[in-house]
């Protein structure tokens, strides 16, 4: 694969190298590869329902051209799977591999994508925040049959029933009613998910 024997094998970079890795490019992969594992637990989580990606696509953000969002096909499930495939060899192992170049290309992309979907980007927080700020005067607080749809519906926002109970648990959101279902107010709700990396 390295036509050049001696130059890394990475697009961008050519630097010297008796591997198919650079020093920096290695250092770079190593870097990466160094997140992968306390991610792939939160990734099988959202995969499997019981948390939820910070990256929710809504309509509106499909077919959106800003780049730094993961592809769809590029699930919770599938980059946990890829992102464990990564970890069967070690940065140092991947520079004498004669694809190295590919090794370091997606797996730093994926670990981009990972980050995105379990830290999300703080603007994004922000702005959806702000979109239902000012919608948020008139709302009641409402039961979690409604809640779920409403939070989806006008903030692109999928949280599940264990999910909010877990919240109320931990005192992240009040209950506002004493009998019957649970009621939780929409703007105490929005905040927790904006705080979602700190909780
Ligand atoms: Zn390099």
């Amino acid at each position: 694969m390295n036509p050049e024997p001696g130059i890394c094998t990475v697009n961008t970079c050519d630097v010297p190298t008796q591997e198919y890795l650079c020093h920096h490019c290695t250092q770079e992969l190593q870097e990466a590869w160094d997140q992968i594992p306390p991610l792939i637990p939160v990734l099988e989580d959202i995969s499997r329902g019981h948390d939820v990606a910070f990256y929710q696509p809504t309509a509106e953000g499909r077919g959106s051209t800003t780049g730094s969002r993961p592809p769809m096909n590029l699930n919770a499930y599938q980059l946990a799977l890829n992102l464990r495939q990564a970890l069967i060899y070690t940065p140092a192992e991947y520079a004498t591999h004669s694809d190295g170049w590919r090794a370091h290309t997606q797996i730093l992309e994926w670990v981009h994508h990972a980050d995105l979907m379990v830290n999300g980007e703080p603007e994004d927080a922000e702005s959806k925040a702000n979109i239902a700020r000012y919608k948020l005067r008139d709302i009641q607080p409402m039961p979690v049959k409604q809640l779920i749809p409403w939070l989806k519906d006008k903030a692109g926002i999928e949280l599940t029933r264990k999910q909010i109970q877990r919240w109320h648990e931990r005192g992240f959101i009040r209950r506002h009613n004493t009998t019957g279902h649970p009621t939780y107010h929409p703007k105490e709700i929005l905040q927790a998910h904006a705080q979602r990396q700190n909780i």
